[in-house]
């Protein structure tokens, strides 16, 4: 075989309690008691991601829906809310995943463009519908008060309350990268995750690696990477860390997909270099050997904040996925949907929004007008300049 082997306080009661609540909430809060109420919370009022995106302000501490996670995701399905007059209610950290604000790939009429600036596109739609509100803070805990209670409560750690009838986490999920030294440096620079939002910018490569490590290190997943990757470097080295085994199952997935010039290197890998040009990457094996590549390409792990999954019960898959039911991404648990990065293995903006988007539509057929008590010309109430 032709492979070369190389080594917020609010009062939780009843139905109607909450919207007497809410309403006297609404007209309560003055904005002068806001800002200095925020303004006492220091980093959340002060914070870089106000200046950044013109967070609106605070105005309300319940609504008719909490979502978690105020990226792609979550804005999309608070635009499909606001479209059936639906208060949502939108919490976040401002730590999207892509924080190294790379210029966003594969979404149309977006390409080659910031991130945030979508982000805050977004945001300022919302904010003229006057049906959402925001507030910038990170939540630590999730409670879902009285069995029969359709209510959830969101707190952070400064005493901050938020609640809401249904529940959407869109709250993306963190990377788990792999213990090896230099990793983190070189991610996501010369590390590419993705060869569809990333690879075209790497063109021409003289070479490139694939790292066959972790969740996405099996090897019908490794052998579509090591064929993207082609598409962009004239050779393609597979480096297992060490797991031979692994190794051998990737070769025979390429032979028998007809790919004959695989080259595998099984040797342990003990350090990855940023090259000071930042134009390459060195691998460092235990045999004191190394090799140079353009750049490589890795899945690495992730997962959906912890706390958060088991406070609420949860279901989550082997890669640390929400579990969700199609099609309006409902979880295991009444009331709660999840979108986003944090349900799918497809993590990408246009999936992103795609979700978010089912969610809210799924979140409004669980609220008809029977239950909310909804006006049907919510708009006529608000001060807004959406729809003229
Ligand atoms: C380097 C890199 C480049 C990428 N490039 C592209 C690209 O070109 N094109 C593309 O389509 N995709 C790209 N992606 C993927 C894209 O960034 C994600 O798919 C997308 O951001 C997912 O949106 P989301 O709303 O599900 O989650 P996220 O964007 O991750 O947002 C989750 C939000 O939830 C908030 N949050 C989390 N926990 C809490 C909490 N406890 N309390 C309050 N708020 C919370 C976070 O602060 C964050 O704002 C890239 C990813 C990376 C890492």
């Amino acid at each position: 075989m032709p492979i070369q082997i190389v080594g917020n306080s609010y009062s939780v009661g009843s139905a109607m309690s909450f919207f007497q609540a809410y309403s006297v909430r609404l007209v309560g809060f003055s904005v002068l008691a806001l800002l200095l109420s925020y303004a006492l919370k220091g980093d959340v009022f002060q914070s870089s991601f106000i200046d950044s995106l013109s967070f609106p302000e605070l105005n309300t501490t319940s609504a008719e829906v909490l979502i978690i996670g105020g990226s792609h995701a979550g804005l999309s399905a608070a635009l499909t809310l606001a479209r059936h007059q639906i208060d949502v209610l939108i919490l976040d950290s401002n730590a999207p995943r892509n924080k190294w604000k790379t210029p966003t790939h594969a979404l149309p009429s977006w390409e080659n463009r910031n991130p945030d600036d979508l982000r805050r596109a977004s945001r300022k739609e919302l904010q003229k519908t006057g049906f959402a509100s925001f507030a910038n803070t990170h939540i630590t805990t999730i409670t879902k008060p009285g069995a029969n209670e359709s209510m959830f409560v969101a707190r952070d750690s400064q005493g901050g309350e938020w609640s809401g009838r249904k529940l959407l986490i869109a709250a993306g999920v963190e990377f788990v990268f792999p213990s090896i030294k230099g990793y983190e440096e070189n991610f996501p620079d010369r590390i590419l995750h993705c060869l569809f939002t990333r690879g075209l910018e790497y063109k021409g490569s003289r070479s490139a690696g694939l790292l066959a490590m972790g969740l996405a290190g099996s090897p019908h997943h490794s052998a579509m990477l090591v064929e993207d990757a082609q598409k962009f470097a004239s050779t393609v080295t597979v480096y297992t860390n060490g797991d031979s085994k692994l190794g051998a199952e990737i070769s025979a997935t390429l032979l028998a997909r007809g790919e004959e010039n695989t080259v595998v290197d099984n040797r342990k890998i003990i350090q990855l270099l940023r090259e000071p040009t930042g134009d390459s990457i060195t691998i460092v094996f235990d045999d004191g050997g190394t090799v140079t590549e353009s750049f490589l390409v890795h899945q690495p792990d992730t997962r959906v904040n912890p706390e958060i999954v088991s406070q609420l019960g949860l279901e989550t898959n082997e890669r640390n996925d929400i579990v969700t039911r199609m099609p309006f991404y409902q979880t295991n648990v009444a009331g709660i949907f999840a979108a986003g990065d944090c349900a799918s293995p497809f993590k990408m903006i246009p999936n992103a929004i795609f979700q978010g988007s089912n969610a809210g539509a799924g979140i409004a057929r669980e609220l008809p007008r029977r239950i909310t008590h909804n006006h049907i010309d919510r708009l006529a109430d608000k001060e807004t300049t959406w729809y003229g």
